[in-house]
């Protein structure tokens, strides 16, 4: 025996199990039904190979049930599929981190059937020649918008983007100072002008610009006036900006194009539901816009996705530019898009849109389920806000009914929220002082058992 065959670290290594005797554990042998041997032997050798490295650094070694418990872990967590389905408790319903507007029923369907075959893409089955990939959605964006002509792309950010490259590379746009702004992660106006080829002219003050501000900046070299919706911050008080149809009438005066990023995609009435108006891509169109910019996955409740509604001409300019092809929506948010705008065809978005079905949630009924939820819980009840988030109405909130769980008994606030977040499915919810509160207005009542389910036994686990 050599010297440093007896060093104790040795030892610990020897007593390590090895790659085959691991295998041959039960426990890990059935990890192979869920997916293949050579898949299990590599978790195994990863988790020795990593156990091996620990007591090299003076960590005692694993006994087996400890390394056995590793590896299934292990597999659960390289295995499973990713993004996990969670539940949205905390009352905010286009949540940017959550993954913002959960789809319909027939919007999921369409993507499945979109996924799982072949389909006319871009095939024209009447005539067997090749079609657009647009025809999917054009008629139906004409129809809510009312505009002339309308494309879909990847998201808002690259329908603006390419907007702009389109229509003004080259020349210079007009924008208010108030509006030359950060929307949401990394989205700033005057950064996304620049990488358009655009040249930023910022006209009037943060607080006030008015038409003839934009009017005094026009010359030979404008090519179009931008206007962007404020949709994730407020300026209020002594504020002012020109009516959509003013500018439009200053640009006509000088065949300048006006186009307008609103953002949100919201398609109906907000202020039904007691919330401040958010303003609506087909009144752009009626003020007489020559281009309106949406998002997919906000208020409209579908998927990411860029809606460009505007004039034939100008559409047509806009698919017809080269960065149309590297922003281009893919078939699986084209199905979701072209099935999502058929509910407000049909008249029925209210019903079947996941996220206005949330906002139009009577309070009553919420605070049924939340006294059915606080009941199984053991918690209370109490009246709250809840928020639309997503970069859509900031500060606009609607009453809620909000279920506290008791923390005391669960090692306090932030351990049982962890808990809830660890749980299957995982449940996210807020925390505001010493109380873990669920708001059920973004749980659609279809997962209120299964909420319960997984906040029971998140409490039990504590
Ligand atoms: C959200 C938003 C965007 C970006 O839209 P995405 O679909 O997230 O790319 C652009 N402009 C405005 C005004 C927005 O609110």
């Amino acid at each position: 025996m050599s010297i440093a065959d007896k060093s104790p670290v040795d030892e610990a290594l020897r007593s390590l199990p090895s790659v085959d005797r691991l295998l041959s554990d039960d426990r890990i042998r059935r990890l192979e039904a869920e997916s293949s041997r050579a898949a299990v032997v590599e978790l195994v050798r990863a988790e020795l190979a990593e156990s091996r490295a620990a007591v090299r650094d003076g960590a005692r070694p694993p006994a087996l049930a400890e390394l056995v418990t590793a590896i299934q872990e292990r597999a659960g967590s390289e295995w499973r599929a990713s993004p996990s389905a969670v539940i949205n408790a905390t009352g905010v319903i286009l949540h940017t981190n959550l993954g913002r507007a959960p789809l319909s029923v027939e919007a999921t369907l369409a993507v499945r059937r979109a996924a799982q075959g072949y389909s006319d893409l871009e095939l024209d089955l009447e005539t067997g020649k090749r079609g657009s990939r647009h025809s999917h959605v054009s008629r139906l964006i004409q129809r809510v918008t009312n505009a002339e002509a309308g494309i879909a792309v990847n998201n808002n950010a690259s329908a603006v983007m390419l907007g702009l490259a389109a229509i003004a590379a080259g020349r210079q746009v007009i924008v208010s100072r108030g509006e030359a702004v950060e929307i949401g992660g990394g989205f700033r106006i005057p950064d996304v002008l620049r990488q358009s080829g655009a040249e930023l002219v910022e006209v009037g003050a943060t607080n006030r610009t008015y038409a003839r501000d934009y009017e005094a900046a026009i010359n030979d070299a404008t090519g179009a006036i931008l206007v962007v919706h404020a949709s994730n911050f407020k300026v209020s008080g002594f504020t002012h900006s020109p009516a959509l149809t003013e500018l439009v009438e200053v640009g006509r005066r000088s065949g300048v194009p006006v186009l307008h990023d609103l953002g949100s995609g919201c398609l109906l009435d907000t202020t039904r539901h007691g919330l401040a108006h958010e303003p609506m891509p087909q009144e752009s169109i009626a003020a007489g816009v020559s281009l309106a910019f949406v998002s997919g996955d906000k208020l409209l409740g579908g998927p990411q996705a860029g809606i460009i509604a505007g004039t034939a001409e100008m559409v047509e300019r806009v698919s017809g530019h080269p960065l149309a092809r590297a922003v281009r929506i893919d078939k699986l948010s084209m199905a979701a898009l072209s099935a999502t705008l058929l509910h407000y065809v049909r008249g029925e978005a209210e019903l079947k849109i996941p996220i206005w079905r949330m906002v139009s949630a009577e309070p009553d009924e919420v605070k049924t389920r939340a006294r059915a939820l606080a009941e199984a819980l053991g918690g209370e009840t109490r009246p709250g806000r809840s928020a639309i988030g997503g970069g859509s109405l900031p500060g606009e909130t609607l009453p809620t009914t909000l279920v506290s769980m008791s923390c005391e008994a669960h090692g306090g606030a932030e351990d049982l929220a962890a808990r809830l977040r660890r749980g299957r499915p995982p449940v996210i919810g807020r925390i505001e002082g010493r109380a873990v509160l669920l708001d059920l207005r973004a749980v659609l009542p279809e997962q209120d058992d299964e909420l319960v389910r997984a906040a029971v036994g998140a409490m039990a686990a504590g």
